[in-house]
C-alpha cells in the first residue's frame, strides 16, 4: 500500500512523496530539507527520486540528497541538470515501490520535461497545473498541446498530481473563459473552501481538468465562442489554444 504526500516548498511547489512503511521515492524536490525532515519523521529510507525538469524549483534539492543517499535519478538527461543518474525517454517503464511507471515524453514547457504515469496517478511537473497548464519556454505551443492531449486520453479517474499549488489562481482566469460551467463554478467554490483552511488543492483527476480546466476545453463550445469575441478568427481546437494561452499569459 502505497500513500502519496505533498511536501510544501519554495513558495508554492509541491514535492509528492511516495512511501510505504519503509520506503520513500519523491518527485521534483526542489528543496532537500522538507523531505530530510519528513524521512525522518516518518523513519524511512530514501530509495529514488524522479525528475520531471531542469527548472531549478525542481531540481533544487537533488544534490544535497545525493549526499546523503546513494539512489538513483530518473529523468531526461540535460546539460544543466548533471544530476540524472538513470536516463528515461517516451514510453519506458520503471517500478516505483513496487508500482510500475510509464514515461511520458511531454515537450512545450521545456524540452526535457518527461512525466510518469502508473494506472492510477501521474506526475505532470509544469505541463498540466490544476485548472491551467504550464508556460511555454522551450519548444513549440503544438508541442505543449500534444502534451496536454496525452495527459487528457488517461482515464477520467487517474489522479493528477501537478508540481504548483496554482489552482485558485487559474480557477479564476477559468472563470473568465467559461462562466456557465456549473461544475467550474463548484470546483471554485471548494477551491476557495480548501484554500482558505491551507489545504492542497491537488491531486485532482483528469475527469476534472477534462470538465473544468479551459485548456483541455479547447473544442468546446462555450470557449471558442470566448475567444471569439476577443477576435479569434478560427473555431479550430489548436488556434483556440494558442489565443488562450497568450491570453492567460497576459492576464
Ligand atoms: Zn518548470
Ligand atoms: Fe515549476
Amino acid at each position: 500500500m502505497i500513500t502519496i504526500t505533498p511536501l510544501l516548498a519554495l513558495r508554492d511547489n509541491y514535492i509528492w512523496v511516495l512511501h510505504d512503511q519503509h520506503h520513500a521515492v519523491v518527485v521534483d524536490p526542489g528543496e532537500a530539507a522538507p523531505v530530510i525532515e519528513f524521512l525522518q519523521q516518518h523513519n524511512l529510507d530514501l530509495s529514488a527520486i524522479l525528475c520531471t525538469h531542469r527548472h531549478h524549483d525542481h531540481i533544487g534539492g537533488i544534490s544535497e540528497l545525493q549526499d546523503q543517499y546513494c539512489i538513483p535519478v530518473y529523468g531526461c538527461p540535460h546539460p544543466q541538470n548533471p544530476h540524472i543518474t538513470h536516463a528515461v525517454a517516451a514510453n519506458d517503464t520503471l517500478e516505483v515501490l513496487g508500482v510500475p511507471f510509464r514515461v511520458l515524453e511531454l515537450k512545450g514547457h521545456l524540452d526535457d520535461h518527461v512525466g510518469f504515469v502508473s494506472s492510477d496517478s501521474v506526475f505532470c511537473g509544469d505541463i498540466l497545473f490544476g485548472a491551467g497548464c504550464g508556460r511555454n519556454f522551450e519548444g513549440s505551443l503544438e508541442q505543449l498541446f500534444d502534451s496536454l492531449k496525452q495527459l487528457e486520453a488517461l482515464p477520467d479517474a487517474t489522479h493528477v498530481y501537478c508540481a504548483h499549488e496554482y489552482t485558485l489562481m487559474n480557477l479564476r482566469f477559468a472563470m473568465l473563459c467559461d462562466p456557465e460551467n456549473a461544475t467550474l463554478q463548484q470546483r471554485l467554490i471548494h477551491t476557495i473552501a480548501l484554500r482558505a483552511d491551507n489545504r492542497p488543492t491537488l491531486p485532482s483527476t483528469i475527469g476534472l481538468e477534462k470538465a473544468t480546466n479551459p485548456f483541455l476545453r479547447c473544442n468546446q463550445p462555450e470557449i471558442i465562442e470566448t475567444l471569439q469575441a476577443r477576435g479569434l478568427q478560427s473555431d479550430e481546437e489548436l488556434m483556440v489554444f494558442m489565443a488562450l494561452r497568450a491570453w492567460r499569459n497576459g492576464e
